[in-house]
């Protein structure tokens, strides 16, 4: 392998997605040594990435637009969201416990993992980079509300924002508010405007 190791950790890596960089060779290293040692077989981990690429954010989508037809459902997704993904089919593969916020004309709830990454990757995939960011991760708990504005969500004042901080053991996904003059629309229709983004709270699900 023609390591492209940096002298200085620290130094900032080119962008050439030809070229490994710190992190990729890291990241080869340990699983080979983790395959070599018996500890995990080869096998395991190309599982585990075709488990990770399956899941994506349409997934989300579609639960979204269940809850938003089907009443009882959606009683049942706020009551348990573990439960009621595995219901839809949804594969719980990291086994961790799913809470649905649900917004509401006097809540917006905003989700964060302020020490890493944790995210409902069962239902929505990998995070995007922006999640897991160090500004996301601190202002989304230190000024929400200006975090929020700068992806074009503004929260009127008297609208609570509610932060909820993520860990290995619990995941947040948010149930976005139906738009209106939607009623007769079909659940294809509805997946539609329910992105990933309003899923993690960073903002409303909105007619085009
Ligand atoms: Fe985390």
């Amino acid at each position: 392998m023609s390591a492209h190791l940096h002298d200085d950790p620290h130094a900032p890596i080119e962008e050439n997605p030809e070229e490994p960089d710190y992190f990729d060779v890291l990241q080869t290293a340990i699983r080979e040594l983790l395959v070599e040692k018996g500890l995990i077989g080869a096998g395991e981990v190309r599982a585990m990435i075709e488990t990770l690429d399956a899941h994506a954010p349409a997934l989300g989508s579609a639960l979204v637009a269940r809850a938003w037809s089907d009443p009882d459902f959606k009683e049942r997704l706020l009551a348990d969201g573990t439960a009621a993904i595995e219901e839809f089919g949804i594969d719980n593969y990291d086994g961790t416990e799913l809470i649905v916020l649900e917004q509401t004309p006097d809540t917006h709830n905003l989700v964060v993992c302020t020490l890493c990454s944790c995210y409902p990757r069962p239902v929505l995939g990998l995070p995007p980079d922006w999640y897991k960011s160090r500004p996301y991760r601190t202002r989304a708990v230190r000024e929400p509300r200006a975090l929020l504005a700068e992806f074009g969500t503004t929260v009127p004042e008297d609208v609570t924002i509610r932060v909820h901080d993520s860990n290995a053991n619990m995941r947040y996904l948010v149930l976005p508010m139906r738009p209106p003059g939607t009623e007769d629309w079909t659940e294809e229709q509805l997946a539609e405007l329910a992105t990933r983004d309003t899923m993690i709270g960073v903002t409303t699900a909105r007619t085009p």
